[in-house]
């Protein structure tokens, strides 16, 4: 891809994505090998609280012949919501970063253990141990490894079915976890050279004032890309979000949030292209990019 391409619009760009090393299934030199394939030219990989998986991706992602940006996704607290922050394009040996990512993985060990005790009481024994064969990396147990475990065991039919029954709010498995805050979330990755961006905006259940509180907190903390056009929304979903980004001048960003073959239902670089008149946010990290030889 010449670098010219950076400017357009038209780039396929896919930048959120999961490997083993967080909630994914497939390992960073696979996933790599499948956004070539399917047609990604700048690619990120996006793991959970967790930029471990980094230097695979980009070895594997110049071999692919890719244009490589590093990335995370931080979990946030947010008006008492779980949300998504993606840091794009930043130095991962930054120091405060990775401390910073390092606290925000701690507990969830603590996390997972009374997540186990909430869905023995109904009647779902083991489930501790019985995650812990789907975790690559052991400081990063989340919901979706305890998913797949209780969809293996026929509790479900698949894990969009165990995360409505089981793992969400109100329900037995259920643990409500104080993540990062916003504000520290969006220094770790604009201190450490990156770009912040809010993922996934229509999966937040906010009322339109909390919403528009987290787009004009996002900015005064330096925050300064949206995720408009991704795996999790629908095509009205991102007009919505396009016109928000108009909205707040914010950048825009493409990624898929593939996690697995078997369970994501947007592949690496299947997704539509970003709505007109929108800036991405690939323009703003053309310094950031690593091109392959
Ligand atoms: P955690 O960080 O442990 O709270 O797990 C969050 C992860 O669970 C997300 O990143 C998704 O991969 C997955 N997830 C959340 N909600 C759902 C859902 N309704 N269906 C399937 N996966 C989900
Ligand atoms: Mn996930
Ligand atoms: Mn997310
Ligand atoms: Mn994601």
């Amino acid at each position: 891809m010449p670098e010219s391409k950076l400017l357009s619009q038209l780039l396929n760009a896919d930048l959120h994505c999961h490997s083993t090393v967080s909630d994914g299934t497939l390992e960073p030199e696979t996933l790599a090998a499948r956004a070539k394939a399917g047609g990604v030219e700048l690619w990120a990989l996006t793991d959970h609280d967790e930029i471990g998986g980094l230097a695979r991706a980009r070895a594997a992602a110049l071999c692919e012949g890719l244009a490589w940006l590093s990335g995370c996704e931080i979990s946030v607290t947010f008006a008492g919501t779980t949300v998504h922050i993606i840091g794009l394009g930043f130095d991962a040996d930054d120091a405060a970063l990775r401390e910073g990512l390092a606290r925000t993985r701690g507990g969830r060990e603590a996390r997972a253990r009374e997540m186990a005790a909430g869905l023995a009481q109904v009647g779902i024994p083991g489930a501790f141990e019985g995650a812990l064969p789907f975790v690559g990396n052991p400081e990063l147990i989340s919901r979706t490894h305890f998913a797949r475990f209780l969809v293996e065991r026929g509790y479900c039919a698949d894990t969009g079915e165990v995360f409505r029954r089981y793992l969400t709010e109100g329900k037995p498995g259920f643990v409500p976890h104080r993540w990062a805050s916003l504000g520290d979330a969006v220094r770790w990755i604009v201190q450490a050279g990156g770009v912040a961006v809010i993922a996934h905006p229509a999966r937040y259940k906010f009322t339109p004032t909390e919403e528009y509180a987290l787009f004009s907190e996002f900015k005064a903390h330096g925050g300064r890309g949206v995720e408009v056009v991704t795996g999790s929304h629908s095509a009205a979903e991102a007009l919505k979000y396009g016109e928000m980004a108009l909205e707040f001048d914010l950048l825009a960003s493409r990624g898929s949030d593939f996690h697995s073959p078997d369970e994501s239902r947007i592949d690496l670089g299947t997704l539509p292209d970003l709505p007109g008149a929108l800036t991405p946010v690939w323009q703003a990290l053309a310094d950031q990019v690593q091109w392959p030889a």
